[in-house]
């Protein structure tokens, strides 16, 4: 029985991560709800690590957070626990690469739950390996606690800040011993991580619905640059600002706040459904003259700006597509004669609702352009009149090294082809894309200047793209 693959025209983000410091509450269990929260960060595989202050125990697997924990948490008792949601990008999507990862270094049990992408991680692997330090897996994330391991600091915070302080790229980082939870996160804050507080302990995640589903209460982000040290439910964490090579300006990734986190979640300061829709609403400023009867969204991740749209252009929001919430990623291969369009088994069109109409379709990005043609074709085989497409992010034209699913600039339609031959390629009767100016605004509490928007504009904030290009820098992927 073969399967064809179902492939979302979406970048993915790489992981999710949450951690607890409790002697009071089900560190594990608060673990387990707080994966299911992140489980849109990474749907391959899920991973617990839990100390009791002299054992740590770990259990992960490949698959979804319920498929990988269907048989409860039994056995990850203890006082701190960390977890991870991961979507490989870097080394394959295999069970030695499953996070957290876990090793024994002469302060105990040690073990790394990573969000993000480091860039200088293939050079200090060839420097370790020369001096024969082994590896077991093939992702970047190893190499950091390598460094912890071989730091001749006492403690592990100093130990943790000297490793944070070579390492380069995107990072949101929990390590764990059997006594101490830290956390921290790259200068330029371009992954996100959140402090929160329940009755009985701390919290830290990659998102605030994280916190919210286990009924922590927000407390701020972690700040670019910032490790903080958990060593007690009572007291404020420690904060020790690590990093020597702070940037002018933090780089906090735009697309977090475009697609991908969820919406309920607030991320340095920012809601994330109010961007959404002042994305939506700006776009509608954009696009004056187009005349349409309704404005539907792809669902679920274009519908805040569909909504934004719909309220500055008067014009109703309807939900013109649905849905299937219950697909997998593989289906049974149709035969020739069933014809299938596997966009088709994904979602549908209300011929009811766009039969004879005039419709805006608001999407958050189109990225290889694989599944925007097809959608308009399937509202146009139900009787769409005009079908505008509307997108709540510029032209993706450029690969990222921070942690995001791709780094292949050919596979991105808007590098090489223009708006008119994406709307062309698309068949829509327009195609618009919200400018950058209008992205930027759409900010309300965060410093435009200070986010990462260098898949649409090549200003990447550090030199990874300089480096990659020299080849004095390789994005990490041993299986290549
Ligand atoms: S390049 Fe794009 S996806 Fe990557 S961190 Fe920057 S804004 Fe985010």
């Amino acid at each position: 029985m073969r399967g064809i693959e179902w492939q979302e025209d979406k970048w993915h983000e790489e992981c999710g991560v949450f951690g607890i410091f409790s002697h009071k509450e089900d560190v594990a269990l608060n673990t387990y709800w707080g994966l299911y929260a992140l489980q849109h960060r990474g749907q391959e595989s899920a991973g617990i690590a839990a100390s009791d202050g002299k054992n740590m125990h770990i259990k992960k697997g490949m698959g979804l957070v319920a498929e990988v924990f269907k048989d409860g948490v039994g056995g990850l008792e203890g006082n701190i626990a960390i977890g991870h949601v991961r979507y490989s990008t870097t080394g394959a999507s295999m069970a030695y690469n499953v996070q957290p990862l876990k090793v024994y270094y002469d302060g105990g049990n040690l073990s790394l739950a990573h969000n993000g992408n480091l860039t200088n991680a293939v050079q200090i692997r060839t420097e370790l390996a020369k001096d024969g330090v082994v590896f077991q897996t093939t992702i970047d994330s190893e190499v950091v606690l390598s460094l912890i391991a071989r730091s001749r600091n006492k403690n592990l915070e100093d130990r943790v800040a000297e490793a944070a302080d070579k390492i380069e790229g995107a990072f949101a980082i929990l390590i764990m011993n059997d006594h101490k939870l830290i956390a921290f996160r790259d200068p330029y804050g371009f992954r996100p991580l959140c402090l929160g507080k329940m009755d009985n302990g701390w919290v830290v995640a990659s998102e605030t619905c994280a916190l919210d589903l286990v009924g922590a209460k927000y407390v701020r982000d972690v700040k670019p640059g910032e490790m903080i040290v958990i060593e007690d439910e009572k007291t404020e964490p420690k904060s020790i600002m690590y990093s020597t090579k702070n940037p002018k300006k933090t780089a906090h990734c735009v697309f977090e706040y475009v697609y991908f986190a969820r919406p309920d979640s607030i991320m340095d300061g920012e809601s994330i459904y109010e961007a959404r829709v002042n994305m939506g609403r700006q776009l509608a400023r954009e696009t004056k003259n187009i005349k349409a009867d309704i404005v539907i969204s792809v669902p679920d991740s274009g519908t805040p700006a569909a909504i934004g749209y719909g309220l500055e252009a008067g014009i109703p929001f309807m939900e013109g597509l649905t849905k299937n919430k219950y697909i997998g990623r593989t289906f049974i291969q149709p035969t020739q004669k069933q014809r299938l369009n596997a966009v088709r088994l994904k979602l549908n069109a209300n011929k009811a609702l766009v039969a004879g109409k005039s419709v805006v379709m608001v999407d958050d990005s189109i990225v290889r352009g694989t599944t925007s043609g097809k959608i308009v074709q399937l509202l146009k085989d139900s009787g769409a009149k005009e079908v505008h497409v509307c997108i709540s992010s510029p032209p993706v034209t450029d690969p990222c090294y921070y942690g995001i699913d791709t780094s292949v600039r050919k596979e991105l339609i808007a590098s090489t082809k223009t708006v008119e031959e994406i709307r062309e390629y698309i068949k829509a009767d327009s195609l618009h894309y919200i400018s950058m100016e209008g992205l930027r605004k759409s900010l309300t509490h965060l410093d435009p200047d200070g986010m990462c928007y260098a898949c649409f504009n090549a200003n990447y904030p550090d030199d990874a793209e300089t480096a990659v290009r020299q080849g004095t820098k390789f994005l990490f992927d041993a299986e290549a």
